[in-house]
């Protein structure tokens, strides 16, 4: 299928597959024609960039560098930068794609965008990575700035990039413009909050989908595949409000205690170790045995894909919160649907990271700066709205809340589209 031909649902789980028959779905419900559903299904911008790296031994090597502007009709392109071997045009544009959609769930100002570089960011020094970030900041820079395009970091990306980019974007301007990245260290022109937003408003969401059952997170067990900038906050805030956490995993497996974890000590024997493994007080568990737990909320925080068709079928929870972009699939959505359980999708539930990340913007256009209570506020106020909204949307019209998200998401840009008009 190409990007020209987007009306046919791709069988594909790939990202982009799974990015793609999620619009046709939302572009049926909606009624729109073919031509509409062109636009929203296709980049606005991308842009192509070789990264050379003169590596620390003297030999060089040749990277490749993406960044996709999938919709700016709503405002400037938002979206992280991600540092991993799995990068691609299409994955990018499948995340471009629903930084759109996100967005527009949670009324920011933005359009959506993406980049990547094919890298693994473990397998290279800190000035090998900081020389990959200026060379790619400095190749793609007329494609970004505070009103074009605002990054953040993603997967193999952290504080430390964003701080790069923006230094280089700033020198080659001549002056500091702090707006240009967010996600940025406190000490640069960072917010407050920003590091632990997405695990919040994944716990808001959370929050708000169990109570629509009547149930409290006080009364759930809790599994979280993933331990990243995402995972591990998440766990964090769900023992912290009472919820039973009983398995947490990382790429190298993860560890189960039917019991409930001791998350704190966890984390720390994380930090000392780098791994989850080797945890005392509980058992092991591979990422698949993770996923089909017997618990009631199974929180995906790692990468796309992991509950296809197959995988689905073993979910034994009652609620998936997705933390991660596009963990489920197509198929694998339809699978969770028909077995009656409820998925918090991600242009919702993760959505609490590119929130902050729009105050951090707010703030640096301001130059004027907010408390932590006033963030954390905001940010609660922002995920219980948007979920009020999709949930009324699900209920009225009797859709899964990915449809109800999706719904809304694709209704906001579209009609920003239209509004505005063709030109010429
Ligand atoms: N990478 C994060 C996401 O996928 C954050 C994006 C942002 O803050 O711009 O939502």
């Amino acid at each position: 299928m190409t990007l020209t031909d987007p009306s046919r649902t791709s069988p594909d789980q790939s990202p982009l597959g799974t990015a793609r028959a999620q619009l046709a779905t939302a572009v049926e419900l909606l009624g729109y024609d073919a031509g509409l559903h062109a636009m929203l299904a296709t980049p606005r911008r991308e842009i192509t960039v070789a990264i050379p790296l003169r590596r620390d031994d003297g030999t060089t090597e040749l990277f490749s560098g993406y960044r996709v502007q999938h919709n700016i009709s709503r405002g400037p392109g938002k979206g992280g930068l991600r540092y991993a071997p799995s990068v691609d045009p299409d994955e990018v544009r499948a995340l471009a794609m629903w930084m759109t959609w996100k967005c527009a769930v949670v009324e920011l100002p933005y359009g959506g965008a993406k980049g990547g570089v094919t890298i693994d960011p473990r397998r290279y020094s800190r000035t090998e990575l900081e020389r990959v970030t200026r060379r790619y900041t400095s190749e793609i820079m007329p494609m970004i700035g505070p009103e074009r395009d605002i990054m953040a970091p993603d997967i193999g990306t952290d504080e430390q990039t964003m701080a790069w980019v923006m230094d280089t974007y700033s020198v080659n301007r001549g002056y500091t413009i702090p707006a240009v990245t967010t996600g940025k260290p406190l000490a640069m022109g960072g917010s407050l909050g920003r590091s632990t937003a997405t695990s919040r408003g994944v716990v808001h969401a959370t929050r708000a989908a169990l109570a629509d059952a009547g149930v409290g997170l006080a009364e759930v067990s809790v599994a979280v595949q993933g331990c990243g900038k995402v995972g591990s906050h998440a766990a964090r805030f769900y023992a912290q409000a009472g919820a039973k956490v009983v398995a947490v995993s990382d790429q190298y497996g993860g560890v189960h205690d039917p019991e409930g974890l001791d998350v704190p000590a966890l984390m720390e024997h994380l930090a000392r170790t780098g791994r989850l493994a080797g945890f005392p007080d509980a058992d092991p568990i591979d990422n698949a045995t993770l996923l089909a737990l017997d618990v009631d909320v199974l929180v995906p925080a790692a990468v796309e894909g992991v509950l296809d068709e197959t995988t689905a079928q073993t979910v034994k929870a009652r609620w998936v919160v997705e933390g991660a972009n596009g963990p489920t699939t197509a198929e694998g959505d339809r699978v969770l649907r028909d077995r009656g359980v409820v998925v918090v999708p991600d242009i919702l539930a993760n959505a609490g990271g590119v929130v902050v990340s729009y105050f951090e913007w707010v703030q640096a256009n301001q130059a004027y700066w907010w408390t932590e209570q006033e963030i954390e506020d905001r940010l609660e106020h922002r995920m219980l709205t948007a979920y009020a909204a999709v949930a009324d949307v699900a209920r009225a019209e009797g859709l899964s809340l990915r449809d109800a998200a999706l719904v809304i998401g694709v209704r906001r840009v579209a009609e920003a589209h239209q509004i505005r008009g063709l030109y010429p």
